[in-house]
């Protein structure tokens, strides 16, 4: 058990960013023998693959196919909320060199203050050697380079609640010597690219604070983007270790989830299904095959879940209290906030049954808005019935989140148990 939350620290501290979150993964599945294949090359018939469109990642082993098997997926998402520089994003302020960051997605903007942050992403540079004269190169910084300084609470108009502007209030330091430097030239020179090379940038920053166990005998894990990393690398291991049955496995990873997914690869485009039917085909069949193995297909959008809050409890639907360490989650919202319905809720309950783990139900009070995830989005744009899961969690979208290790080994469980059922 705590070996498999300790590997999740690990996974997350090796993926600051989505990108990251790609590559690490990737590692992963080149180590248990996958390949990468390029969305513009031709694909093979069967055997164990990837394809990375920027940060989204779809894996599949389609080895044993037997050319009539229907898929089940494990979808996930590799974004997470957090702050990201602006493109332009130099200022000198009252003597400070500034930083301008924005939100990207539902951030907790106070649990970025006073945190040491580094940078990571990737960099567009100029490159002779590839078609377009472009590539993409990830980079990491993980020096405290740069701070969101929290207002001391004597200047405050209001010393019992903290409201922080988006545009002025999230602004970084990294200097106040009147040096006027680059940031991105700071980052690229870090990277050893030219910055005069550097094209396109999409950077983004982490708290630098390592991933640990914590609590009374090492209960909890507390890390920075366990939505929805801990979806990923529970994902990841269930997939790699799903034996081979009735159903192709696939594991779907999505960027921009905390943005809404709508992009030419968020979990609102055609990457999932144009990836099944390319399978289907590279295997030999048509689109009559395809359309048939898609009919009997499920995916489990692995997505986490509020555990139920001890200083908070009266904003939990109180028939669906959800215990930290108590089980991996179905989530059900009869609006389709989440996608489950009774069909897919009784498929993951068997999982459960099957991976010997307890399930919890969760349903949002009424009178709250309720947050979404890919599984309405991939179950609209597919067709394939959907059920909404997660592993239970507090502080949702703070720089540092916080779960119980015990549940990272069951939720991966369910999910290994959902791709290869029976
Ligand atoms: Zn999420």
């Amino acid at each position: 058990m705590a070996a498999t939350a300790r590997g999740l620290c690990e996974f997350i501290d090796a993926s600051p960013s989505p990108f990251h979150v790609c590559a690490t993964v990737a590692s992963r599945l080149r180590a248990a023998g996958y390949t990468e294949l390029t969305e513009t090359d031709g694909w093979p018939s069967t055997g164990k693959f990837f394809t990375v469109r920027a940060g989204s990642l779809v894996a599949w082993d389609s080895g044993s196919d037997t050319g009539r098997r229907p898929f089940r997926v494990v979808g996930g998402h590799t974004d997470s909320p957090n702050l990201r520089v602006k493109q332009h994003p130099d200022r000198a302020v009252a003597g400070w060199q500034v930083v301008a960051l924005e939100p990207y997605g539902g951030v907790w903007l106070n649990s970025w203050l006073d945190r040491d942050l580094g940078v990571s992403g990737r960099l567009s540079v100029r490159d002779d050697q590839t078609l377009n004269g472009i590539a993409h190169r990830l980079v990491r910084i993980d020096a405290a380079i740069l701070r969101v300084p929290q207002l001391a609470i004597h200047l405050a108009e209001d010393r019992k609640s903290l409201t922080l502007d988006p545009q002025r209030h999230v602004n970084a330091v990294w200097g106040a010597d009147d040096r006027t430097r680059s940031f991105i030239g700071y980052v690229a020179d870090q990277a050893g690219i030219d910055p005069d090379d550097v094209l396109g940038a999409d950077l983004m920053t982490h708290d630098l604070t390592p991933s640990t166990l914590s609590g009374l005998g090492d209960q909890f894990v507390s890390a920075p983007r366990l939505d929805n990393q801990a979806s990923c690398y529970a994902g990841l291991e269930a997939f790699l270790d799903a034996p081979a049955g009735e159903y192709l496995p696939v594991l779907a990873l999505f960027d921009h989830e905390e943005v809404g997914s709508t992009s030419d690869h968020g979990a609102d485009s055609e990457l999932l299904l144009t990836t099944l039917e390319r399978i289907v085909l590279a295997g030999g069949g048509g689109r009559e095959d395809f359309l048939r193995r898609l009919a009997g297909s499920m995916v489990a959008s692995a997505d986490m879940a509020h555990a139920t809050h001890p200083n908070y409890p009266e904003r939990h639907e109180p028939g669906h209290l959800i215990a930290i360490n108590g089980g991996p989650v179905l989530k059900v919202h009869p609006n389709l906030r989440y996608a489950t319905d009774g069909r897919t809720a009784a498929a993951f309950a068997l999982a459960c049954q099957q991976a010997a783990v307890p399930l919890q139900r969760y349903e949002h009070r009424a009178d709250l808005p309720c947050g979404s995830t890919i599984g309405p989005m991939t179950s609209a744009r597919t067709g394939i019935p959907t059920v909404d899961v997660g592993a239970p969690q507090l502080a949702m979208h703070s720089a540092r989140e916080f779960m119980g290790a015990g549940d990272v080994a069951a939720y991966s469980a369910a999910l290994r148990a959902f791709l290869s059922p029976g």
